[in-house]
């Protein structure tokens, strides 16, 4: 327990802990150890109406706010300096109707909880890749994963959401409430609200799919690549697939004379029966010579887990990001020339598939503005807090000039990979011209102030 810290909040029954409490600097660490914020107060809410208690708290003593869901934006956005912190880190709790196939989730819930409360039912929505990420950053910014191209995004299988507004307000958000306001939480990220719950619609998934990655030597790249292109161009929309450029993880299931050796691995998850998924993906583990191949039958939720431990808590990150139209072989020989030259051997390139239910949505239904990409890249950064400093700058550096020589190629960008201070002037980027000026319309109805402005920000607009 936090010790009494001076400040009340009228009506607030959950914790709360300033700079003085023993609990403070564990409570203000996120996923990026780089970020180092000292709020004046962490309001931990234990359910929404300490969040509305919290927020008209801020309000009323014009207090910096930030909202935190699982933590994990690079950025950081969920501390700030000074002012509040409304964190939804104890609010996850999971709700399954196995009869409608939705899951109700509260707002600080981890992919992990959904996908343990999920799976006991045989089921599964959209959600992201690694366990320990929050469901309430990455859903508001579209949410993709293994199963976006069968199920659509996280946000095409939101049916509801609760949202406590500037005002301290509490609103149902969904196609019959709040229409607006339910379109904008779709891909807008937290400028709205804060999102107490959500209501996903669930699919049979599982519990065993066909995933997992396969490895080949670095210089193999130009020609697996090449392969890959081919491969998941005629896919069925069952195959989710994800591209890691970079070192093989020093995982235990890893023999240990490969850790960290350069090497291209394709991931697959196969959203479908296994027999079918060996047909798909068969191919892939027959191309060329591969180092490592741990595709094989496996438990959803083990395959939602298994790369945890190779982005953990607390390491130095910096991510660029950008989408890609297509993958010429122009753009194929960018990544192969710049993937391996990071001197950390955490930080990897990581391309996601897209297509699938994601381009089949229309594409003014969400904020979520990226539909016809064909492939993404995410370019991250990462290496140990007690690296000299030199290091890290070694890293960014890398980084940034990957990301310049794709520049060319961009498509656009995912708000959810876009990083701090660089980076703000991309948030326009990632929505696009028409989306960015109905968002700035729809910010300006129910955060005119812009209370919540510690995200990718949507400035309140005028029609
Ligand atoms: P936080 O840092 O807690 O929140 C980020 C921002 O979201 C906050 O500043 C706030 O504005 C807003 N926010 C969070 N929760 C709420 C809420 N309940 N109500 C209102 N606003 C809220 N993205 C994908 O799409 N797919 C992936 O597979 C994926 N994998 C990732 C893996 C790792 C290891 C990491 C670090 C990130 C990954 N991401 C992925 C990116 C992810 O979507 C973003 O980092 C996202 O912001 C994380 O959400 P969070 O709740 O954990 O973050």
């Amino acid at each position: 327990m936090a010790t009494q810290t001076a400040i009340q909040i009228p009506g607030f029954r959950g914790e709360l802990v300033s700079p003085d409490d023993r609990e403070y600097d564990g409570t203000r660490a996120v996923w990026n150890g780089m970020v180092d914020r000292r709020p004046r107060l962490i309001a931990r809410c234990a359910g929404t109406a300490d969040v509305a208690a919290a927020v008209r708290f801020a309000r009323e003593r014009e207090l910096e706010v930030a909202v935190r869901g699982g933590g994990h934006n690079v950025s950081g956005t969920a501390i700030c300096d000074g002012g509040m912190v409304i964190d939804l880190s104890v609010m996850r709790a999971v709700w399954v109707d196995p009869v409608e196939c939705t899951a109700l989730v509260q707002g600080g819930a981890l992919w992990g909880d959904v996908d343990h409360a999920t799976q006991a039912y045989g089921l599964a929505t959209t959600g992201g890749i690694v366990s320990h990420t929050g469901v309430g950053g990455l859903t508001l910014g579209g949410g993709i994963g293994w199963l976006m191209r069968k199920h659509g995004l996280a946000v095409d299988n939101l049916v509801e959401a609760e949202v406590v507004t500037a005002e301290g307000m509490i609103l149902r958000a969904s196609a019959d409430e709040h229409p607006d306001l339910f379109w904008a939480l779709r891909g807008g990220g937290g400028n709205f609200g804060v999102v107490t719950s959500f209501r996903f619609a669930l699919h049979p998934v599982g519990p065993t799919v066909l995933a997992g990655p396969v490895f080949w030597a670095a210089e193999d790249t130009t020609e697996v690549l090449r392969f890959y292109r081919e491969l998941v161009a005629g896919a069925p929309d069952e195959l989710g697939s994800i591209v890691r450029l970079g070192t093989i993880p020093s995982l235990p299931v890893v023999d240990k004379d490969l850790h960290f050796r350069p090497a291209i691995g394709v991931a697959t998850c196969y959203a479908g029966p296994v027999e079918d998924g060996e047909r798909v993906v068969g191919a892939l583990r027959r191309f060329g010579t591969p180092l490592v191949d741990l595709l094989g039958p496996t438990r959803y939720v083990d395959h939602q887990s298994g790369i945890d431990d190779t982005v953990p808590h607390g390491w130095h990150y910096y991510w660029k990001a950008t989408d890609l139209a297509g993958l010429s072989d122009e753009i194929i020989d960018i990544v192969a020339e710049h993937a391996y030259q990071a001197a950390s051997t955490r930080s990897y390139a990581a391309m996601f598939h897209f297509g699938g239910a994601v381009a089949q949505t229309p594409r003014k239904a969400t904020a979520y503005s990226g539909r016809d990409v064909e492939h993404n890249i995410i370019i991250d950064a990462a290496w140990l807090p007690e690296q000299d400093e030199t290091v890290g700058a070694a890293e960014i550096a890398w980084a940034r000039g990957f990301l310049e020589a794709l520049q060319p190629h961009g498509a656009g960008v995912y708000v959810n990979f876009l990083d701090s201070d660089d980076d703000t002037s991309r948030v326009h980027e990632a929505y696009g011209d028409d989306t960015y000026r109905r968002l700035a319309e729809i910010k300006a109805k129910y955060d005119p102030e812009n209370v919540f402005h510690n995200n990718k920000n949507i400035r309140p607009g005028t029609p």
